[in-house]
């Protein structure tokens, strides 16, 4: 018996889109408002790493072990939080992350049948695929990739619509993304723009109805929501690393009104402070304080178990389930619950995953 003194439980906090091996990022790589310029320095200061991936990503997870996150949908270089997570008591799915918009796709073919098989005894694993993003990844790559996903069950992932110079890159095959790949030698000579907006090429591609989580998706148009509604994907937003890029408002109370399941991210420290879904759910409540707050913690919960295909045991306290459960004290005692936890002084005093405490 646990006295938890004037506190409220809900379901533990889902962080669907981060990538936990650049939580020694934080505060390194500013923005100055350029964004190829921004991925140009995260990859110098990756490369130049002194501190081995391994214990980045083990701090980075009890770090979010310990602001109420019980599952993380993480992505990680290598697939390097595949074998480091499994010592460490927090419910995942690990992408495994391929690049080549090349249409040579010997060495992603065999990178993504490797990752499949790595099955741990850990209950609270699950292997998952990502395609990084249609700037990265030609359509084969694509089609590659959820093909090998629905043959072993895995669930998908893919950055999407991030940024004006993803839109300029897929339309006209110019800008930015293009000076930058022929810079990194990744730009094949014969590759040709299939001339459309990011989110209406995603949805042509032939992936077999296979469920991604769209990270970002931060640049849409009425037509291509409607859309995106009747596809079976997954939309994860993330508040603070929206705001550190300076995108315009994101379209996520459109798109959940249009049926969209959408669920939160932190994205990594190199564009956020935290790795606190509670801290994006408070930032969102302060900048548009009339959305529903019981529809937060649903995005913040349950949309995030159903994208990363987790549902039928997390996001939500339901007899069946597994016991994923965290405690938040507040100050706020006269709202109901699910605007008492929005309060900016509102922090998780205690974090159950599977029925088992985390030692905090
Ligand atoms: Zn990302």
């Amino acid at each position: 018996m646990i006295d938890l003194g004037d506190s409220i439980l809900t379901p533990g906090l889902v962080n669907a889109h981060t990538h936990l091996d650049l939580s020694h990022l934080e505060g390194q790589v500013p923005y100055t408002g350029k964004f190829t310029d921004w991925v140009s320095h995260l990859v110098q200061q990756r490369n130049s790493l002194n501190t081995p991936a391994e214990s980045i990503i083990t701090i980075a997870a009890e770090n979010s072990l310990k602001n109420g996150v019980t599952l993380v949908g993480d992505i990680s270089y290598n697939n390097s939080a595949a074998t480091t997570l499994a010592k460490t008591p927090i419910r995942k799915t690990l992408f495994a992350e391929v690049f080549g918009l090349g249409s040579t796709l010997d060495i992603q073919e065999n990178y993504l049948k490797n990752c499949v098989p790595f099955h741990h005894s850990d209950p609270l694993y699950q292997q998952g695929l990502s395609p990084h993003a249609p700037y990265s990844c030609g359509p084969d790559l694509y089609t590659l990739t959820a093909q090998i996903a629905q043959k072993h069950h895995l669930p998908l992932t893919t950055h999407l619509a991030e940024t004006l110079d993803e839109h300029e890159f897929l339309t006209h095959g110019t800008g930015p993304w293009k000076q930058y790949l022929q810079k990194i030698n990744r730009f094949p000579s014969d590759w040709r723009p299939p001339s459309r907006s990011p989110v209406s090429y995603f949805l042509q591609l032939p992936l077999s109805n296979q469920p991604f989580l769209l990270a970002h998706v931060n640049y849409i148009s009425d037509e291509e929501l409607t859309a995106l509604a009747h596809s079976p994907h997954h939309v994860a937003y993330c508040p603070r690393s929206h705001r550190y890029f300076q995108h315009p408002p994101h379209r996520f109370n459109d798109m959940i009104k249009a049926g969209i399941n959408v669920c939160l991210g932190t994205d990594s420290l190199a564009s956020n402070a935290s790795l606190s879904i509670l801290a994006e759910m408070q930032y969102l409540h302060q900048h548009l304080p009339s959305f529903p707050p019981d529809t937060l913690l649903k995005m913040a919960t349950l949309n995030g178990a159903r994208a990363l295909n987790w549902h039928n045991k997390t996001g939500s306290i339901t007899p069946g389930k597994e016991a994923d459960i965290i405690a938040i004290q507040t100050p706020e005692t006269t709202t109901p619950p699910h605007r008492a936890i929005l309060h900016p002084n509102a922090t998780v005093i205690k974090t159950m995953v599977r029925g088992i405490f985390s030692a905090l």
